[in-house]
């Protein structure tokens, strides 16, 4: 029989074995929010649950899926129609409660994977949270972060900066990939900020040097930023592998990584 990675399939006896057996707990995050007129409003949750799912899936003796954190704070985006917005300490608290409780049920290890920039700041709180609760470490990846710089670099065809941003190049390739029933690439066109900046723009390939979140209907008039016209589900197979590949690694690593005790020095 196969073995079972996914958590809420378990029995509590079976959480009991897989806390003991040291499995990861893997927590994909996204969020539900518009991403331009091509694609919908769960591709955060999408990217982050799937990718999640095929690594876990490899090697399930090793790791357990949670259900997915679907709602996040985006505020930003609430101007277009479908956005839910969670006020960041709300959410915060909820992702460090559920990381508290696998700590408490012997998960020693706990990988938060993100789907949505915007929850990057407020995600790094709640693993920091987690791990500086107790015995347990949780740390947070956001899935583009584990795209090989050499294979973006291959197939990149947007300008940088500012195509690969939002409903762009590269989240429109991996839907187009994992879910093409739910594109409408007849409706994807380009949207670059107005304003060229040195300092204030966005990229999933490389963050610009300033912190700086504004409206989202300020700078963009179709709610997508960047270029989704340069997509391609080939393009989309090739990230999402490599992303999956490189997730097997981390949640290895992640696994076998030694938990050294504290020393008080007072
Ligand atoms: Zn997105």
């Amino acid at each position: 029989m196969a073995v079972k990675y996914r958590y809420e399939e378990f029995a509590w006896p079976e959480i009991r074995q897989a806390a003991a057996s040291h499995r990861v707990a893997v927590i994909p995050v996204g969020t539900v929010e518009q991403h331009g007129p091509h694609l919908p409003l769960v591709t955060d949750v999408l990217t982050a649950t799937e990718m999640s799912r095929r690594a876990v899936e490899q090697i399930p003796e090793e790791a357990v899926l949670l259900p997915s954190v679907y709602y996040a704070f985006n505020e930003h985006h609430l101007d277009f129609p479908g956005t839910i917005a969670v006020e960041g300490q709300t959410f915060i608290r909820y992702v460090t409660d559920i990381g508290i409780s696998l700590a408490h049920h012997g998960f020693q290890k706990i990988l938060l994977v993100n789907g949505h920039g915007s929850n990057v700041p407020f995600l790094d709180v709640a693993a920091r949270n987690i791990t500086n609760h107790g015995k347990s470490i949780c740390a947070m990846v956001p899935w583009w972060n584990l795209v090989p710089r050499d294979l973006i670099a291959r197939l990149r065809e947007s300008d940088f900066p500012g195509g690969m941003a939002h409903g762009c190049e590269l989240e429109t390739s991996v839907l187009l990939h994992l879910r093409p029933d739910l594109v409408q690439m007849e409706k994807a066109q380009p949207d670059f900020p107005s304003q060229k900046s040195e300092f204030f723009y966005w990229d999933l390939e490389k963050p610009s040097p300033v912190f700086f979140q504004e409206f989202f209907s300020r700078y963009s008039r179709t709610g997508t930023s960047g270029d989704p016209t340069k997509a391609s589900a080939e393009k989309g197979r090739l990230f999402v592998d490599a992303v999956v590949g490189r997730m097997i690694q981390l949640i290895r690593e992640l696994r076998t990584r030694h938990i050294e005790p504290r020393i008080d020095h007072h």
